[in-house]
């Protein structure tokens, strides 16, 4: 590896294992040292000044920057072929702080209503709170994307595998309307990682939580940003970025990095503006620590999503032979309303999540839940260990009944999260809960 340049690094799996890392320069460490600090000796006042104003680049204080979450801040970025990456202390503060860091009070934005459902509160009660407005609208049509934009529209949002709808994000039809609307398109790509790159597809920023398949054995909460260093902040529709920014001794976001010298010329404004105004003011950091599980996470994530697939992929097909199961929602079936666009987007795998409904409806899928062994009943997507959960009663519990059928919740809706154990086992157990139901 010395004699190749991490830039230079293609394949997926090595740059799950190597992008953003180099051997620790004064021990030798070859994993990533977990820098468990709040602070950065500096080596005199002239270095200090020279960091505070960005004269020079470096560590000063941890709910800024770290060594440790720097490592998986690059990593994430090169998966996601992004230009640079900021760490979060959860996915929903990643998702609040991609919109905050593009809009002000008396801005809109465009979104898909197939969200997680954290997601959609955030975009129902607590944006327009803060005079944000959110159009909600159907992302199997895509061009309502272009018929709500408004001249006050600031993004388009989506998620690449809506959950719990499990429908696909159109990617190349909406990237096509917001370069036209010279918008900037934000995709939350947390249910699949690697299998899906979608700034490739023209978004410009992405969105993680981390806490998912990247930490991949449910420890940690985390969330990622990744800019796509595509779009264009100059354009004249976002003044803050564009405007001297008084809490920075009058720093104009774009002038300063749109061609970053100290990171080869490339565009990192959006990541910039967020890390020194959004980090820097309401502090939703990643610790270290979490940085580090995230990064050992990050290493077999290429291993994993396969076999999550995989298992998922099977486990459908199982239940769509079983005389118990009303209806199977899985991208992988033939028969499912993304299955071509999920073929095209997700390189020939349909995703990790599994939705079916039981014959018998809200009480067989409490029953069949109640009977799993195995499988775990609980609140999370994206650990090692298969999971299961009805979200009618959980996760989309906040919403009524009518925001519920927006988002894809039914009232029969068992939603399954498979992990990555043997299918036999996997199939076996649901086997003898449905048996049960
Ligand atoms: N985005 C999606 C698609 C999610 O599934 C979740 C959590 O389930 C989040 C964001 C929020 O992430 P976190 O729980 O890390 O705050």
């Amino acid at each position: 590896m010395r004699a190749m340049s991490k830039n230079s690094i293609k394949g997926l799996g090595t740059k799950a294992v190597h992008a953003g890392q180099e051997p620790d320069p004064v021990t030798g460490a070859r994993a990533v040292p977990i820098y468990q600090t709040t602070s950065y000796v500096f080596r005199d006042t002239e270095h200090a000044a020279n960091l505070f104003g960005l004269k020079e680049l470096g560590n000063i204080y941890t709910r800024i920057m770290n060594p440790t979450t720097d490592v998986l801040e690059k990593r994430i970025a090169a998966l996601e072929s992004g230009v640079a990456g900021l760490a979060h202390s959860s996915g929903s503060a990643a998702v609040t702080n991609s919109i905050l860091n593009i809009c002000r009070s008396g801005d809109h934005i465009v979104s898909v209503s197939q969200l997680y459902g954290g997601t959609y509160n955030l975009f129902h009660y607590t944006l327009p709170k803060l005079g944000i407005d959110v159009s909600f609208i159907d992302a199997e049509d895509p061009d309502s994307f272009r018929k709500a934009i408004k001249p006050n529209t600031k993004l388009l949002f989506g998620e690449t595998v809506g959950n719990p709808r499990l429908n696909i994000f159109p990617f190349e039809e909406v990237a096509k309307i917001a370069a036209e609307a010279e918008l900037p398109l934000v995709i939350d790509n947390t249910a699949a990682p690697i299998i899906c790159r979608p700034i490739e597809w023209g978004a410009n920023v992405v969105v993680h939580s981390t806490t998912k398949y990247i930490g991949g054995h449910g420890t940690s909460i985390g969330g990622m940003v990744v800019d796509g260093g595509n779009f264009n902040w100059g354009n004249g529709k976002f003044p803050d970025f564009i405007e001297p920014d008084p809490s920075y001794h009058g720093l104009v976001h774009w002038d300063a990095f749109q061609a970053f010298e100290p990171f080869g010329g490339i565009n990192i404004a959006y990541i910039m503006k967020m890390r020194l105004q959004l980090l820097r003011d309401m502090g939703a950091c990643m610790s270290p620590t979490n940085a580090f599980l995230f990064l050992q996470g990050a290493e077999t994530l290429h291993l994993r999503i396969e076999r999550h697939c995989e298992n998922a992929l099977k486990t459908a097909e199982f239940l769509a032979g079983h005389d118990k199961v009303a209806w199977v929602n899985y991208p992988g079936l033939k028969d499912h309303p993304s299955h071509s666009v999920a073929r095209k987007y997700l390189g020939g795998r349909f995703g990790p999540l599994v939705g079916f409904g039981i014959k018998g409806g809200h009480d067989a899928g409490r029953r069949f839940i109640e009977n799993l062994g195995l499988f775990s009943h609980l609140a999370n997507i994206g650990d090692a260990k298969s999971l299961a959960i009805h979200p009618a009663s959980t996760t989309h519990s906040q919403l009524t009944p009518d925001e519920q059928a927006t988002t894809g919740v039914t009232d029969d809706f068992v939603r399954l999260a498979l992990g990555i154990e043997d299918f036999e086992d996997i199939q076996a157990d649901i086997e003898q809960a449905l048996a049960k139901a």
